[in-house]
């Protein structure tokens, strides 16, 4: 059975623009019945580090806020601390890049609360029992909340080809641990003529597999769990990790982990993808590089796997002058982009069958 995934286009006349046609789509998609009278809504968002431009303008989030207090909802928008060194990589600096970038309870109307708090431990274990993990760790801010909307914005990505709606709550709605292992089954190493020797990451590293030996700092694999801390410490950037995972098997983890966030909200989750500004690099990234296409418009959904393959296909329509190759996001990665479709259908988190609906003109 296909699933129904609303399309709006970002063109519009009176009563008939972008904002008019957010709220007709959420009519559309029935998210009136997943938000229930004072049901706390999580709005997963991506705020966009500090230097890009091209994240989810606060303009498109607005009336969806305004849609969910209207139903009785009380909304906050959220996301996860980042793996590495970053403006978002601890809630307090998540905050003020949310707030540069515009989203606070002025321009939206909702509150912004990091949901794996101060420093990405604030988790909640669910068994999930899958091919990659028994037990995932759910930022607790989505986990707690009664309902939750996940607004996209797709791009592409460099280790996933294809970066939608699994990769923003995969990536984005566990904890630090999640992330690391996401990445690859690697551990930190240390560049020594970067360090300093501070010893800030040997003070917050969980597990004591930080030391100094003979004046350089050195790290014990068989000690640490990978949970990416000193990555995100470190005031000198002098710890990497190799970042060159399987991009399938780091596609299966992210639809495990969205099988995993959605565990405890069946039929409380809507999904938003804004076709705005699609870019081959994602909102991680500290610039922003040039659209691959123009501007599409806005798709809203019951079913996570359906509204990405409505927007990949959406995507790959377009036309586009330097390429020649159907597939955008596969030339991306040179590499396959759907195993997290192929294998979130397998967990039954949706179907690639879908029907598209457009609403308005
Ligand atoms: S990744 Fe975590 S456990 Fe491993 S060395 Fe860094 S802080 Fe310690
Ligand atoms: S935090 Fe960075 S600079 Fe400081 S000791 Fe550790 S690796 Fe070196």
């Amino acid at each position: 059975m296909s699933s129904k995934v609303f399309f709006a286009t970002t063109g519009g006349h009176v009563k008939q623009g972008p904002v008019d046609k957010i709220r007709m789509l959420f009519e559309a998609a029935g998210f009136k019945d997943i938000v229930s009278e004072r049901d706390l809504v999580a709005l997963k968002m991506h705020f966009g580090e500090r230097g890009n431009t091209t994240f989810v303008s606060p303009a498109y989030v607005r009336p969806i806020v305004e849609e969910i207090v209207s139903c009785g909802g009380r909304p906050f928008l959220t996301d996860t601390g980042c793996l590495y060194f970053s403006g978002r990589a601890n809630a307090v600096g998540h905050l003020l890049v949310a707030a540069e970038h515009g989203f606070s309870p002025e321009t939206t109307l909702a509150p912004v609360l990091i949901a794996d708090g101060l420093r990405g431990s604030d988790v909640t274990p669910v068994e999930v029992g899958l091919k990659h993990f028994d037990t995932v760790d759910v930022a607790a801010g989505i986990h707690d909340a009664n309902s939750l909307m996940v607004i996209t914005h797709p791009t592409g990505h460099g280790l996933t080809g294809f970066a939608g709606t699994i990769k923003n709550i995969g990536m984005g709605a566990g904890g630090r641990y999640m992330k690391m292992n996401i990445h690859a089954q690697v551990r930190p190493s240390v560049d020594n003529e970067k360090c300093d020797l501070c010893e800030t990451c040997l003070e917050n590293c969980p597990t004591g597999a930080i030391s100094v030996v003979d004046g350089e700092i050195k790290i014990d694999n068989d000690v640490c769990f990978g949970c990416g801390e000193c990555l995100a410490m470190c005031p000198s950037r002098a710890i990497t990790v190799n970042w060159v995972g399987d991009p399938l098997v780091a596609q299966e983890k992210l639809a495990e982990i969205t099988y995993a966030a959605l565990k405890n909200k069946s039929g409380r989750v809507g999904f938003w993808c804004i076709l705005i500004n699609i870019t081959p690099s994602c909102d991680c990234w500290n610039f922003s590089t040039t659209p691959m296409v123009g501007d599409i418009g806005f798709l809203a959904s019951l079913d996570p796997i359906a509204i990405d393959q409505a927007t990949v296909d959406l995507i790959n329509r377009q036309t586009c002058p330097d390429s020649t190759t159907p597939d955008r996001f596969r030339a991306l990665a040179n590499s396959r982009w759907d195993r997290q479709l192929e294998y979130g259908e397998e967990l039954g988190l949706g179907t690639r069958d879908y029907e598209l609906v457009q609403v308005g003109d």
